[in-house]
């Protein structure tokens, strides 16, 4: 049986320009190209988690234009549950505007459109749907009170409240401590800690913090060195799997949903973050966000020693 995840968060449309170089201020530079992604975190990682396995519910707003309409479509591609994705009447789809330079360097303006009026009331609609899943998975793309009434929705429920505190601002212990199992990357977690990561000590003193605050998981994702593990049961490093990375966009989201698949299937932690690693490894021998997550049978590939995408394990 596959887990039941659900997902509340983010979506946005990507839209991209490759120039030869940034633009200055007031200037406009000529011969780039175009394209168009399906992005947002909530959605990176909805997606994410329905390639690597889930039954997925992803519970959002979209507006009522050409975008959103995209994003829905894609969403139902993907098998996503899209019951609980409204449709804002007024409000535009969520979109990114993004430059990027030869040397892979950007500059990005976001419009959150719809993902702004993404409400506790919407929310609410869906807390049949919350309270009877294996996994909620969140981040913060959207607003702070609906981070909030989703979380005590679940937590209330028993509902384990899996939290990928993207993007990071400080957060009230009072809301930590209803999180489950919380994944930062380096930036994240000084944000959250205000403990500057510098080495291996100071990840193991940033993490502490966090499980202090009434956290019982926390997962740091290290970039090409992996993710350090802290739990009750003990803390560890677990080794990257090693690849030829080509793009790193939303290997953190791919990483979420992959966790939280394999922890709503009943893994324990330690093996779920190899698993959730193995996903992330994957994601970034390939272009783009949602293009560039796994199905579950490459992943398996990759944990079993063999695979495709020339990655390999190095623990
Ligand atoms: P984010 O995308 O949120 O900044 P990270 O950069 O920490 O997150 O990456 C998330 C996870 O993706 C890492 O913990 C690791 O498992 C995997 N990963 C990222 N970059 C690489 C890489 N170059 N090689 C192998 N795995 C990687």
């Amino acid at each position: 049986m596959k887990p039941n995840i659900v997902v509340v968060g983010s979506s946005n449309t990507d839209l991209v320009v490759k120039l030869p170089r940034l633009p200055g201020k007031g200037e406009t530079v000529i011969g780039g190209t175009f394209s168009l992604a399906a992005g947002g975190k909530g959605a990176n990682q909805a997606v994410a988690a329905s390639r690597a396995g889930g039954s997925v519910a992803f519970v959002s707003k979209v507006g009522d234009d050409h975008f959103g309409r995209q994003a829905l479509d894609a969403f139902k591609n993907d098998a996503l549950d899209t019951r609980f994705v409204g449709v804002h009447t007024t409000t535009a789809s969520g979109i990114a505007l993004i430059f990027v330079d030869g040397h892979g360097e950007n500059c990005i303006g976001v419009a959150s459109g719809a993902n702004s009026e993404f409400l506790p009331a919407d929310v609410e609609k869906a807390r049949e749907l919350i309270i009877s899943a294996d996994v909620l998975l969140l981040q913060l793309e959207i607003p702070l009170s609906t981070v909030e009434a989703t979380i005590r929705i679940a937590s209330d429920a028993g509902v384990p409240v899996l939290l990928n505190p993207a993007p990071a601002f400080p957060l009230e212990p009072s809301l930590l401590r209803h999180v489950s199992i919380i994944t930062p990357n380096e930036s994240e977690v000084e944000i959250l800690t205000g403990m500057r990561i510098s080495d291996d000590a100071t990840i193991v003193a940033a993490s502490l913090i966090l499980r202090n605050m009434g956290i019982p998981a926390v997962v740091i994702t290290l970039g090409a060195r992996g993710a350090y593990l802290s739990e009750e049961s003990g803390d560890q490093f677990v080794a990257p799997f090693t690849v030829d990375p080509v793009d790193t966009t939303a290997a953190g989201d791919v990483f979420s949903g992959a966790l939280a698949v394999s922890i709503g299937e009943g893994t324990a932690l330690r093996d779920a973050v190899r698993f959730a690693s193995a996903a992330a490894a994957l994601s970034v021998t390939k272009l783009g966000a949602q293009p560039s997550a796994p199905q579950r049978a490459e992943i398996e590939t990759l944990l079993n020693g063999t695979n495709s995408r020339s990655a390999s394990y190095a623990g």
